[in-house]
């Protein structure tokens, strides 16, 4: 007699009959043959490779296997990068994405990618044109200098202009602005890429004229002075004012170059935020070239900005590594549309989405949380407590680090002792819902920071998948 088990397993449809069957055409019409098929054959593999066990002898079930597949097919083709809500508190964070961009420049990017459009074509002659032309107006006008560059980021910006301002040649930058920026940007590592020697000045916490003066040599190219973003040294500290470190480089011949890092194009105090430096302020203090990020404070696109003298604008340009790190048209688009923003400052605060964020009213946000806890204490039941708890949101992106901005959010803890194991398990169920949710851990409590809340009704609907007691 043979072995029902084994007659079972001999009756395992081919791959052939279940690509003609029909249960296969919603799949197929869906992946594709090609991803259908594979996974057919993977899972027919494992019906094989089963052990015999008693549940063999089932006859095949055509509709469970399919139902197997389209749920395979459907987390295998998921896209990797997706949305999430960033209630981390932190506003510019690195790791999910940095400035969020307003739909109309969204639209303008839309438009480059969908589009042939005048990249490098210059309309009125028909001949080859800039690039950067089409944003460079709005820099200069906004930003100030004679002519700016973009290119792919700032520590790109950086680089392309210690290569091409301070090739072979030395370059004084104070110790205590030697930094690293989250991601291994460190400015003695991009100095040593970029050819230049780097000349450390000063010490870690006072640094002086003299320091400077007494480091110049025929072969000094240029002073860097970079904003040291993301620490602050404090206490007995001193260093050199931007203006006479201008002065000392013009004096010499050489260049003067700052690193702003974020770079605002507007007076952050207008809009109740602590000071940041602009590149206008950099430029009038005596800069001849200024870098910086835009995707920090500015809102934009991840991309690095120069602006500054004409004569180095021209030589950056020259540098053939500017072609390697040159933006690509739909960086150019959204910087066109989020540049032309900044031309109402009535307006920003309502267009320019990262500024409507860190603007965002305390009042606002709370009230926010108030309205939300109660449905969060719901979903999360009575073995842990939700309530509304003050928060300071970071700016993010190494932008003012001891400032914060005063928020509110949810905090969620265990009745009784905290624990951090309890919040970690409420930051996994939190990221495992369909549009993650990333908050963060204090004092072992998993705190939401409602600040960055968008989509509040999809964020409340999804809401009843937490599994915040699954494995
Ligand atoms: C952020 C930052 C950089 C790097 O800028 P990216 O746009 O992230 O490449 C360089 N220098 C300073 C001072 C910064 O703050």
């Amino acid at each position: 007699m043979v072995n029902p088990a084994f007659a079972a397993r001999r009756a395992l449809p081919s791959v052939d009959r279940l690509l003609n069957s029909p249960g296969c055409v919603a799949l197929i019409e869906l992946y594709g043959r090609l991803l259908t098929t594979a996974l057919i054959r993977e899972f027919l593999q494992r019906y094989r490779d089963q052990p015999l066990t008693e549940n063999a002898d089932q006859p095949f079930d055509e509709a469970a296997f399919f139902h197997q597949c389209a749920q395979a097919l459907a987390t295998r083709t998921a896209p990797s990068l997706k949305p999430v809500f960033n209630l981390s508190g932190t506003v510019l964070h690195t790791n999910l994405g940095r400035a969020l961009m307003p739909n109309s420049v969204a639209q303008a990017v839309m438009t480059a990618m969908t589009r042939p459009v005048n990249l490098e074509f210059d309309l009125d002659g028909g001949a080859r044109g800039e690039r950067d032309s089409h944003v460079e107006k709005w820099i200069t006008q906004l930003a100030g200098g004679d002519g700016a560059v973009v290119v792919n980021n700032n520590a790109a910006a950086v680089y392309l202009a210690l290569n091409s301002l301070g090739a072979k040649k030395e370059v004084l930058v104070s110790r205590g602005e030697l930094i690293e920026i989250g991601g291994s940007f460190r400015i003695p590592d991009i100095m040593k890429r970029a050819g230049v020697k780097l000349v450390e000045v000063g010490t870690t916490n006072r640094t002086h004229l003299k320091d400077f003066a007494e480091a110049i040599t025929p072969r000094t190219a240029a002073i860097m002075k970079v904003h040291t973003s993301n620490y602050i040294v404090q206490g007995f500290t001193s260093s050199v004012p931007e203006a006479e470190l201008a002065q000392l480089a013009h004096e010499n011949g050489f260049v003067f170059i700052i690193d702003l890092g974020s770079g605002t194009l507007v007076n952050l105090e207008d809009f109740g935020l602590p000071h940041e430096p602009s590149p206008k302020e950099a430029l009038e203090l005596g800069a001849d070239l200024v870098t910086f990020s835009g995707d920090k404070l500015l809102g934009g696109p991840q991309s690095g900005l120069m602006v500054g003298t004409q004569a180095f604008i021209n030589k950056i340009r020259k540098n053939p590594m500017k072609r390697a790190l040159r933006v690509d048209k739909m960086t150019l688009a959204a910087l066109d549309a989020l540049l032309r923003l900044y031309t109402n400052p009535d307006k920003l605060r309502e267009e320019v989405t990262t500024i409507k964020l860190l603007t965002r009213p305390y009042q606002d946000i709370k009230l926010q949380a108030e309205r939300l806890c109660p449905i969060v204490q719901s979903i999360i039941g009575n073995t842990a407590l939700a309530e509304v708890v003050d928060t300071g949101s970071q700016i993010g992106s190494g932008s003012l680090p001891i400032d914060s901005l005063p928020s509110a959010g949810i905090a969620i803890r265990s009745h009784g002792k905290t624990k951090t194991s309890f919040a970690d398990k409420v930051s996994r169920a939190f990221r495992r819902l369909p549009v993650p949710v990333i908050g963060r851990i204090k004092d072992g409590a998993f705190i939401l920071d409602l600040r960055c809340l968008d989509h509040e009704t999809q964020w409340v609907e999804q809401l009843q998948q937490l599994a915040l007691y699954a494995k």
